[in-house]
């Protein structure tokens, strides 16, 4: 059957479930579940798995799955992420969890995928494997919770994709796609090629000594005077940093002394340092971690700096943004240039190892991870990018899979899995001074 034919079918399929993947969104929209926590959603997917009769391995690095189907030299794996983002002011919030970042509709697009190749029997004519992948914990959140888990041996790394990755679940595929959700752009917009920035998050403790606050203050340390003189010094090196190096550096302090009357002697911080290159986030967090030790040599407290985790910058593969490119200029507004976001996603360490692709697409506005995002255009944000990837599987496995081994074989100039690890661990580090 001719190529266009097949993707023609293929479209079809996916329109004929489209109610299906529509209310599937809402129903996981609904209930949204955090990172390592989202049991639920997983369910909600394997049933799906299920109803396509698909072979499916679940409980990877806690809760996430994947199903594969078709059979050939090469594998391609179409990525849902499982997890909400914590708004808790979002008004379909459940708890402090909301789908304010757009994942319902990844795992949509995903399933689409499936059911558009398998129900109109077209992965039959390909010649490759296509892998349905619903991964946890893409979201920075809730880092004491996944620290613990790493203190119980549940996990190395605090990402989704990198504990995967870790496991061996991404061993036997060569590339990988997903579309994200722009957030901002109600019409029928896409972007194929997209980049994030590198991220080290870390935690930060400053040590002081009690004393009675107003009575005796000489007899106490202040942590918190220590804690806020090391955030003025970072802020003031903020223009130290390059524009084209897209340095941030996000503080929140989570505890800022114990009460009123004593000299604060605890005051902690959680911060990520984040840059477009890993390179440049490393020089960042220097400077960052080097400034936030003179707070406390000004007070002289005690600091400590734990680096723990850190995700790769996201570059996108030009063959496959290629081929995606030209099958979503049949639906939507292909934007040609970069996607640039100061944002970072696992999906970056996934690039990091392995063609891979990460389109931003419209549907949605209200900013992701605020209150006012929602879904205005269902067909926009997961049933078109649907179709676009699984006419991008239908290219790359015709013809024997000729363009799929072509694009494949890029893998092997990526950075090999070991090294990706290697570098992983090497950017854990704890200060204590
Ligand atoms: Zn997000
Ligand atoms: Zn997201």
């Amino acid at each position: 059957m001719e190529r266009d034919q097949l993707k023609k079918e293929v479209c079809e399929a996916i329109d004929n479930r489209k109610d299906e993947l529509i209310s599937f969104a809402a129903d996981i929209r609904r209930n949204p579940e955090l990172g390592f926590k989202e049991h639920r959603t997983a369910r909600q997917v394997k049933n799906k798995f299920e109803e396509l009769k698909l072979e499916y391995v679940e409980g990877r690095a806690i809760t996430g799955l994947k199903a594969k189907f078709g059979e050939g030299p090469v594998n391609i794996a179409v990525i849902g992420e499982l997890d909400a983002v914590i708004c808790a002011s979002h008004p379909m919030a459940v708890g402090n969890a909301a789908h304010a970042c757009g994942h319902d509709a990844q795992l949509a697009a995903m399933l689409g995928v499936g059911f558009g190749l398998i129900e109109s029997r077209v992965i039959r004519s390909l010649n490759g494997v296509v892998t349905l992948f619903a991964t946890p914990a893409e979201e920075g959140v809730e880092y004491d919770y996944r620290r613990r888990l790493v203190d119980e041996g549940k996990l190395e790394f605090t990402a989704g994709k990198q504990e995967l990755i870790r496991l061996g679940d991404f061993d036997d595929v060569d590339m990988a796609m997903m579309c994200h959700s722009e957030g901002t752009v109600a019409g029928k917009t896409i972007w194929p090629k997209s980049s994030t920035n590198a991220s080290i998050s870390k935690k930060v403790r400053y040590v002081g000594k009690p004393s009675h606050y107003t009575a005796a203050p000489w007899d106490g340390v202040n942590a918190l005077s220590a804690a806020l003189l090391g955030l003025q010094a970072v802020n003031a090196l903020r223009e130290t940093f390059k524009d084209e190096d897209y340095v941030r550096f996000t503080p929140i302090m989570i505890k800022g002394g114990e009460s009123e009357n004593a000299v604060p002697s605890d005051a902690q911080i959680n911060a990520y340092v984040k840059a477009s290159t890993m390179k440049a986030a490393i020089d960042a967090n220097k400077k960052v971690n080097r400034a936030l030790i003179s707070g406390s040599n000004a007070i002289g407290t005690h600091i400590e700096i734990d680096d723990f985790c850190n995700f790769m910058p996201l570059e996108y593969n030009e063959s496959l943004a290629q081929v995606f490119s030209n099958n979503a200029s049949q639906f939507m507004d292909v934007r040609k240039e970069l996607y640039k976001t100061a944002g970072s996603t696992d999906m970056g360490d996934v690039s990091m190892i392995m063609p891979a692709i990460h389109p931003f697409v419209g549907g949605s506005v209200g900013g992701i991870h605020r209150e006012t995002y929602k879904h205005v255009d269902e067909e926009t944000a997961f049933i078109i990018p649907s179709k676009i990837m699984a006419m991008t599987i239908v290219d790359l496995l015709y013809d024997n899979a000729r363009l799929g081994i072509k694009i494949a074989l890029e893998k092997k100039r990526r950075m090999p899995k070991e090294e990706y690890l290697k570098t992983l661990r090497c950017l854990k580090r704890k200060i204590d001074k």
